[in-house]
């Protein structure tokens, strides 16, 4: 070879992609085995009905303990199981395991919540993702009207015709489906409206300067008001503060989710949660006879 930058060039970048391959074989190997050795476990996040500030459901979080590395985020391997198929069983792993516990709550005495399952873009529109979920909700019983899946605007923009059809199988189910991270993908109004939706979720970067931005707070009165005037409802994502919940609040948002009230959960943790609102409840009804 002559020498040239080029040619350098060239070697320096295939050595670099050699080594990005082989962290993610690396990666998907041990994810698999993840999946398979049941290291995988679901944290959940509550929702909150701002109104009344009753909790309502929760969003189902996939957590991976590795042994040895500890926690692994989530936007580090969705991204590779997306990319490998390995999104086919972790994803019915995760819709599994999603329903089979709020049913388990149910059937423990505590209130009947919703749950929300997040679905990737391949996840949605590559695997047989309606047969899927009509085992979960076979297998574990819970209520269809009881489970909400969340899609993001660049799965249904990719292709929207076969997302349309994917979004019509689901909806036939009886389940409720959320617009997931709202605001932040390509979705064309003139799609959403042709999409059965029930909730649209306000991506949390449109909240994390509210108060102090005032470009932030019109897009999220501008979201809230369409997605009202549209038939759908509207849940405001990493809400952190009181200043923020009451900036919603005065807007007619209808839920949040968010560190003001609490991060997502280990299941033991969460069902505590899930106890103090069944205590809030029967202390409500009995005000309401005029007995508290
Ligand atoms: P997402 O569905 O938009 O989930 C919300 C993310 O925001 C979660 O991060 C949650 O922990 C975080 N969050 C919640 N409240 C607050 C807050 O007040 N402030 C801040 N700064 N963050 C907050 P997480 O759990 O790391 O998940 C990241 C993303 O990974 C999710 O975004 C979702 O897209 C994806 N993901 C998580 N679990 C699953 C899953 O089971 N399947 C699929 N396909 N994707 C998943
Ligand atoms: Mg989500
Ligand atoms: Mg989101
Ligand atoms: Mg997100």
């Amino acid at each position: 070879k002559d020498g040239k930058g080029g040619s350098n060039q060239w070697c320096f970048f295939n050595e670099d992609m050699t080594q990005a391959a082989r962290e993610r074989i690396a990666l998907e190997s041990r994810l698999r085995n993840a999946v398979a050795q049941g290291h995988l476990q679901l944290f959940y996040q509550p929702q909150i009905d701002i109104a009344t500030g009753g909790l309502i459901g929760c969003e189902a979080l996939v957590r991976w303990f590795d042994p040895v590395d500890g926690m692994i985020s989530p936007a580090r391997f969705i991204p590779v199981a997306e990319s490998t198929g390995l999104i086919g069983p972790l994803g019915e792993w995760v819709l599994g395991e999603a329903c089979r516990q709020a049913q388990a709550w149910s059937s423990q005495g505590l209130p009947d919540i919703s749950i929300a399952v997040n679905l990737s873009l391949h996840q949605f529109l590559l695997t047989d993702i309606v047969g899927c979920t009509r085992q979960a909700l076979a297998r574990s019983g819970l209520p269809a009207g009881r489970l909400e899946l969340e899609i993001t605007e660049s799965a249904l923009a990719a292709r929207p015709d076969e997302a349309l059809t994917v979004l019509r199988g689901l909806k036939d189910l009886g389940l409720r489906l959320a617009i997931d991270d709202f605001g932040t993908g390509y979705s064309s109004l003139a799609h959403l409206k042709r999409f059965p939706i029930d909730l649209l979720k306000i991506d949390q970067s449109f909240i994390r300067d509210i108060p102090q931005s005032a470009d932030d707070m019109a897009i999220s009165h501008a979201v809230i008001a369409m997605g009202k005037s549209m038939g759908m409802e509207v849940l405001a994502e990493g809400v952190e503060t009181a200043a923020q919940l009451e900036f919603l609040r005065q807007h007619g948002c209808h839920f949040y989710q968010g560190y003001f009230c609490s991060r997502p959960l280990p299941v033991g943790e969460f069902t505590v949660l899930l106890e103090g609102e069944a205590q809030r409840r029967r202390q409500e009804s009995l005000n309401s006879l005029g007995l508290g």
